[in-house]
């Protein structure tokens, strides 16, 4: 969703047929977006352009546990039937690397040239309820009125949203847990669901904000017969039933605010790698560092900014040292971070129950585990 403001109508859902998914990703690239959406690579389902339908990952489903992804094929030509993959919108709005400035000497005058404002609008297709819900959480963290990021708030100004609600969970999951999915509520300038039966392929849209009823009015469309709702809010309450991990979130705050001293940190701690994968593939985690390089004769220099993560043993140091220098005070600063101090910093939990931090840890350390053997110890 943009900046815009959501649209008080509350219109009736629309029916649209898989042509005009087509008609909707035209209308996107005419409008001036560059249209990324879910498509098939690096062994997954990642986000890529989607010039067209043809684009998506049709039959393509993905299989999820701790440490556990592989690309499995469906019975169907769904367009829409996975769970989230290792990118997250973060990649977007916060590139793992981007130059924040230049400065240039000239004789005894020092220029510094900011890097330009980004300028290019992006629509995402098939952002999922909990991808979207980790999107308005990082608007929290990058549009304070402190420390506006600049660069960040250009890119999410002009975004486009499609989002599209999830009618199968995945082994990892668990956004009912955080109140975050699996139905798109908000958080989109269009919402869709798709529904595939035996006969029919048809996607039921919800209009939004202003500029979804914009796009939509050049989409054809129909209203939607009460029975195609029905089977779209079918499919999602099926997904609600799916989730593959549950957290208990009542009294997780301060259970974790008093477990410092908590053995468990050990046991974790024995088993992680400190690699940070966790914390690249969260769609929340904004840890980032700066960096300058230079040229041998000292006339030109960049600032970078690149991702960070409190898992490196440097990104705590301070005049001498790591502050957290060993992994057992790492992981339970993410945890605790996550979890808890993170409702004081920004008001809202800063996980949304994607789950990708338990699919992609190497070695399968589950965030839930870890939080109901916590709460094991104090019963
Ligand atoms: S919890 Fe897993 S992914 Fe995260 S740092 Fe430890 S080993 Fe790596
Ligand atoms: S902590 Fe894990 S489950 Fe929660 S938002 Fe981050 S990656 Fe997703």
């Amino acid at each position: 969703m943009t900046a815009r403001e959501s649209t008080s109508t509350v219109a009736r859902p629309l029916r649209m047929e898989v042509s005009g998914l087509q008609s909707l990703v035209a209308a996107l690239w005419t409008a001036g977006y560059r249209v990324l959406g879910p498509t098939v690579g690096e062994g997954a389902i990642v986000y890529g352009e989607v010039r067209t339908i043809a684009d998506l990952p049709a039959g393509y489903t993905d299989e999820q546990d701790a440490g556990h992804y592989r690309l499995r094929q469906r019975d169907d030509g769904a367009l829409f039937g996975y769970n989230v993959g290792p990118h997250s919108l973060k990649r977007f709005l916060l590139p793992p690397r981007e130059r924040l400035f230049t400065t240039i000497r000239t004789g005894k005058q020092l220029a510094v040239e900011p890097e330009p404002v980004p300028t290019e609008k992006l629509a995402f297709l098939g952002a999922k309820a909990c991808e979207l819900a980790a999107l308005l959480t990082q608007d929290r963290v990058f549009s304070s009125d402190q420390h506006p990021d600049v660069q960040y708030l250009a890119r999410r100004r002009g975004m486009f949203l499609v989002g599209v609600s999830c009618t199968k969970a995945g082994g990892s999951c668990f956004c009912t847990s955080m109140g975050t999915g699996p139905k798109v509520e908000s958080g989109a300038d269009l919402a869709l669901t798709e529904v595939v039966t035996a006969s029919e392929h048809y996607f039921l849209v919800e209009i939004k904000t202003a500029a979804g009823a914009d796009l939509a009015s050049q989409l054809p469309l129909r209203p939607a017969t009460i029975d195609e709702q029905r089977q779209a809010e079918l499919r999602i309450a099926d997904a609600a039933t799916q989730m593959g991990r549950h957290l208990s979130t009542v009294g997780l705050k301060e259970l974790l605010a008093r477990s410092t001293d908590s053995p468990h940190w050990d046991e974790v701690a024995s088993r992680c790698l400190s690699c940070a994968n966790c914390t690249l593939a969260c769609p929340t985690c904004f840890c980032n560092t700066v960096e300058d390089v230079t040229d041998l004769a000292g006339d030109h220099s960049e600032r970078w900014r690149r991702w960070d993560s409190c898992f490196h043993d440097d990104f705590s140091y301070l005049h001498g040292g790591s502050v957290r220098a060993s992994v057992k005070s790492r992981y339970r600063q993410w945890l605790t971070h996550k979890l808890s101090t993170w409702i004081d910093q920004f008001g809202t939990s800063g996980c949304v129950g994607c789950g990708r931090c338990i699919t992609f840890c190497p070695v399968g350390i589950d965030l839930t585990a870890e939080c109901a053997a916590l709460q094991a110890r104090t019963t």
